[in-house]
């Protein structure tokens, strides 16, 4: 995703606003997400005089597979972004190496075309949320059969504890305390 910036850098607090689509498959998604729209972006650019900054939203709507019950499902992807670049050899000689070194830590861009496409890469992963899950109570799978208990329950015995069963379970508690006294 490429701007041209030529009017922007040559004026201290200019912006610029843009809107762009990336292909899906021009991020390096985990095995397991299928990105099944273009990722859009929304930005504003600054030249703020020290660099530019680029602002804006990243959305893209993709298919992946919920940690619980293991179904796919699909899920809007949306973030907010910022970016700082700045310009390689403005006005510099050619980078010592410490220069070197500050701008292989940055986003840079040369000449009159600021390139996203790497910062957005990048912000599309940071995305993805820790858990995948195809609903906040997804009930998952029975750790016996594997029954979906989204779908129902399964034969299999529950953990939870039987109410009269409790009862006893509470009065043995009670006796083995009573003993250690
Ligand atoms: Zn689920
Ligand atoms: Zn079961």
């Amino acid at each position: 995703m490429k701007i041209n910036i030529g009017a922007l850098r040559k004026s201290l607090g200019a912006t610029l606003a843009t809107q762009s689509e990336l292909p899906p498959f021009s991020v390096n998604w985990d095995d397991d997400v299928k990105a099944v729209s273009p990722i859009h972006v929304k930005a504003k650019v600054t030249n703020t005089g020290r660099c530019l900054v680029v602002a804006g939203t990243l959305t893209c709507n993709v298919e992946l597979y919920c940690d619980r019950c293991l179904k796919p499902f699909s899920l809007q992807l949306q973030t907010p972004f910022e970016e700082e670049f700045f310009e390689r050899n403005a006005g510099r000689k050619q980078a010592d190496e410490e220069t070197a070194e500050i701008f292989a830590e940055v986003s840079t861009y040369s000449g009159d075309i600021l390139d996203l496409t790497e910062a957005i890469q990048e912000y599309a992963l940071l995305t993805l949320p820790y858990r995948a899950l195809c609903k906040p109570d997804c009930a998952g799978l029975c750790a016996h059969c594997g029954q979906d208990l989204n779908e129902g329950k399964c034969g299999c015995e529950q953990v939870s504890i039987d109410p009269r069963l409790a009862d006893l379970a509470r009065l043995l508690e009670e006796k083995k305390e009573g003993g250690k006294e």
